[in-house]
């Protein structure tokens, strides 16, 4: 459920036009839904509640999903934590008030200089992917004379999500460690005075619309707990990760939020851990759209009918990077026989195309479509590629908008360049 709807044709972000917003801040344009963030948010909490073996769960919202300072300070009123994978993404959710106990830092690779700020700024818990990350925490926490809190992230050996490209829980991806390997390091760790040994940690894909390899992972974890334990071990926090997908219309519908919490409930009972969640995608993407216009219609002989927008590629990078589908709807539709399109956008690459032989509402040049469900991964990953500017963002509550990013000017585009002093000089060249 999203607050994004047609009212006498015209698309609606809650009371406000879509047209309107497009019309005064130009195209292209995120627009995101404080009232869906904050429905989202309190489906999966309001879930937690209801489950006394979650502990009062932490919710840590994927930063990396949306981390636009505003939507982060939505969901921090709403008590979110946030799961970041950077000094960056650490900066962001301290900034918009979430407090650093509720802060995880997760990621695959973490430079010393990240883990020196991260355990500085007394963050809740790193997630350790490796040996050699786990050494390194310990020297810089024993240099900074602090003992942080640790959980290892286990690699279940059990991939699940809506595409390859966004699968992590394979025994061939990049991330975390192997059950055996998790707990000969959880021991040694341990042992460790420099580090505090809290827990284990998974996340095992994105889009994940079955939650059968959610359940089983959640259970190897459990498992891999109660062993730790029975070796002597303390293992009080599990991390469970996020990986819930969120409905592109084209896609299965997902398993509620709810679904998921009772599942997470049923493996950890029994072992009265702190659990913590960290839901992306399903928090945000059905909470924004991606507004643009058509600048043309370009009709091939051999009948194709490309639509050019103006947005492209470098705005919204998903359907050029793991094939995603976007619902595109347009403002305002036209009356007559749907047309089917090659929707692309203006970037020199054949892969700037967001749909083929997609059947729209008849549109013409000028006319304005929003692509649907582009809330997250959406404007955090986009790049000025081409020297586009990057689309400028704007949070709409009730009947009240504002623009929490604004578009770069060219000018701020070319200030950022320097030229080296052999060149700089005045008048030479
Ligand atoms: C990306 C990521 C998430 C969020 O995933 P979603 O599919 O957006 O819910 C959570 N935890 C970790 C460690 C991640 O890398």
């Amino acid at each position: 459920m999203n607050h994004f709807e047609a009212r006498n044709g015209d698309l609606y972000c809650e009371d406000v036009a879509l047209e309107e917003i497009a019309r005064r801040v130009g195209t292209p344009v995120y627009v995101y839904s404080t009232a869906t963030l904050e429905r989202h948010y309190l489906a999966v909490a309001d879930a937690v509640s209801g489950e006394p073996a979650l502990n009062g769960a932490l919710i840590a919202f994927a930063v990396k999903a949306n981390s636009n300072l505003a939507v982060l300070a939505t969901l921090a009123r709403c008590g979110a934590g946030a799961d970041t994978v950077s000094e960056g993404e650490i900066r962001r959710a301290l900034a918009a008030g979430i407090p650093a106990d509720r802060v995880i830092f997760s990621g695959v690779g973490k430079s010393e200089a990240e883990i020196t700020f991260a355990i500085s700024r007394g963050v809740r818990q790193i997630n350790v992917e490796s040996a050699p990350e786990l050494h390194l925490i310990s020297r810089v926490a024993q240099a900074l004379g602090r003992r942080p809190d640790i959980a290892i992230r286990v690699n279940p050996d059990i991939g699940a999500g809506g595409h390859a490209k966004i699968t992590t829980g394979a025994r061939e991806s990049k991330f975390g460690v192997s059950l055996r390997e998790a707990a000969r390091l959880y021991a040694e760790a341990a042992a460790d005075p420099n580090l505090r040994m809290r827990g284990l940690a998974c996340h095992i894909g994105s889009q994940i619309t079955n939650l059968t390899p959610l359940g089983a992972a959640y259970h190897r974890l459990a498992d891999l707990t109660r062993d730790l334990r029975a070796g002597g071990l303390c293992v009080d926090r599990l991390d469970l990760g996020g990986g819930l997908g969120a409905p592109y219309f084209n896609s299965p519908d997902p398993p509620e939020p709810a679904e998921l919490v009772k599942l997470a409930a049923a493996a950890v009972a029994g072992l009265d851990v702190e659990v913590a969640f960290e839901p992306g995608r399903v928090i945000a993407a059905n909470a924004g759209v991606l507004l643009a216009t058509t600048l043309h219609v370009n009709a091939r002989p051999d009948g194709r009918r490309f639509m050019v927008l103006d947005a492209g590629m470098n705005d919204l990078m998903r359907p050029a990077l793991y094939d995603s589908f976007h619902d595109i709807r347009p403002l305002a539709p036209r009356s007559g026989r749907a047309v089917s399109y090659d929707v692309v956008g203006p970037v020199c690459e054949t892969t700037d195309t967001f749909a083929r032989a997609r059947t729209l509402p008849p549109l013409q040049a000028g006319d304005r479509v929003a692509f649907m469900t582009a809330g997250a991964y959406g404007a955090v990953m986009a790049s000025e590629y081409n020297s586009r500017p990057l689309a400028p963002e704007v949070l709409v509550r009730g009947s009240e908008w504002a623009v929490i990013r604004p578009r770069p000017s060219h000018d701020d585009l070319l200030a950022r360049d320097r030229l080296p002093p052999w060149m700089a000089k005045a008048g030479s060249g």
